[in-house]
């Protein structure tokens, strides 16, 4: 029930890896026959992932997952287009995985970037309206022309709410102004559809885990014209903007289930959509005090198919996740990262969700290997340790 943490690999991807981890070594940078061999396993694997995003493949840099990439983009361009005596305009919002929020915090700190941060609607979502307003105050305020060179960074769903946003809609306004748009797709790619030019994405970020790929290896798309710089010297591969011995068993996995998602990923969402609803409807009914954190206004195409998000009243969600690791079920309070702190979650907290909630928050996110019997032994669970944790604290 944690698939937004990471999924399991699938054994059609484990297979494709195999021989790339065994017989098929070879560095893909060599000279030799097997190089090559190696090689040409990874670019196969480009063009795929290229063409399920709609890009070339000479757009998409391999790196070693998703923090990797959003800091590449990040780093990458402000290093590119910033000047000494200017700093780089960064517009991001509030609710956005570490990977952006501290590299984002980091090059303000730096002196690198002025940053400014959108605050979401209460469901999560990041408005055009809020963007537009921006980057008419920035102008006006920054006396400068339209065509300024400035940086968009904002996730195309979040990972804890799982809150799809208009990146179309923002990119557009973005692109008006003279801006570049990054897009965190970490939690899309392979989930819903993503496709750079639709997005009208200059730069966006993806991980293999995320889709029942491999850890430790993810992507950066940058569009043909984008400048940007490498974080790190080395050998040179990735045409320079990222060294390092190629990862070809995780690059050949990663697009392994690629193409796995390009054949089921409408029906996987579909499925794991109706899981979901099944899941929401059932712990709302059992549980009184319960609020869905995140979109509530419709399903389809406003939040992510497998993404199920509670706070309830009076109970502190650590306690909770505990409480079902015991019944043998893996949820989180929100993201990875903030699991294990006692603080409430920055998005819900940027949310507006009422104090008495605000520490009671779940996520349960679905995949296509969970079944209708796991949500009823899930909703029955939740019941009974919500009651259980109301009952020790004498709370409602
Ligand atoms: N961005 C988002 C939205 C994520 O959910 C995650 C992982 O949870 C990341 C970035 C980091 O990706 P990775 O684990 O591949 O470094």
């Amino acid at each position: 029930m944690d698939n937004a943490a990471t999924t399991a690999l699938d054994p059609l991807v484990l297979e494709a890896m195999m021989p790339y981890l065994t017989a098929d070594y070879a560095n893909a940078s060599g000279s030799y026959k097997p190089a090559s061999l190696a090689r040409s396993a990874v670019n196969k694997a480009r063009a795929a992932i290229a063409a399920f995003i709609g890009a070339e493949p000479d757009e998409i840099f391999f790196t070693s997952g998703g923090t990797e990439s959003d800091n590449m983009a990040l780093r990458g361009t402000v290093s590119a287009y910033g000047t000494k005596d200017r700093r780089f305009p960064l517009i991001t919002d509030s609710i956005e995985h570490p990977a952006v929020s501290e590299t984002v915090k980091n090059l303000e700190k730096e002196g690198l970037a002025d940053v400014k941060r959108i605050m979401p609607d209460n469901e999560g979502f990041i408005q055009v309206q809020e963007l537009k307003s921006l980057l008419k105050n920035r102008q006006v305020k920054d006396g400068v022309s339209q065509n300024v060179c400035g940086l968009l960074s904002i996730m195309h769903a979040n990972n804890e709410i799982g809150s799809i946003n208009d990146i179309a809609g923002l990119s557009a306004e973005a692109h008006a102004a003279g801006y570049l748009v990054h897009t965190d797709a970490v939690q899309t790619l392979g989930h819903i559809p993503v496709d750079v030019n639709s997005l009208g994405a200059d730069l966006l970020s993806a991980s293999a885990h995320k889709l029942a790929g491999p850890k430790g290896v993810g992507l950066l798309y940058v569009r043909r014209g984008t400048r940007i710089n490498c974080l790190f010297g080395g050998g040179g591969q990735e045409k320079g903007l990222r060294s390092g011995t190629y990862n070809t068993a995780g690059i050949v996995g990663f697009g392994k289930a690629v193409e796995l998602a390009a054949v089921r990923m409408q029906e996987d969402a579909a499925y794991v959509q109706k899981l979901r609803e099944k899941l929401v409807a059932g712990i709302m009914a059992a549980i009184p005090g319960t609020i869905i954190t995140g979109p509530v206004s419709g399903t389809d195409g406003a939040r992510l198919p497998g993404n199920a998000s509670f706070a309830f009243r009076n109970v502190r969600g650590s306690s909770l996740v505990i409480g079902l690791d015991m019944k043998g079920i893996c949820a989180s309070t929100g993201s990875a990262c903030a699991a294990g702190s006692l603080s409430p979650s920055h998005v819900l907290e940027v949310l507006r969700i009422p104090s008495d909630y605000i520490n009671g928050s779940l996520r349960l996110t679905l995949s296509r290997n969970n079944t209708e019997e796991e949500v009823d032994k899930v909703i029955a669970a939740v019941t009974d340790e919500v009651r259980k944790l109301r009952d020790i604290f004498g709370a409602e």
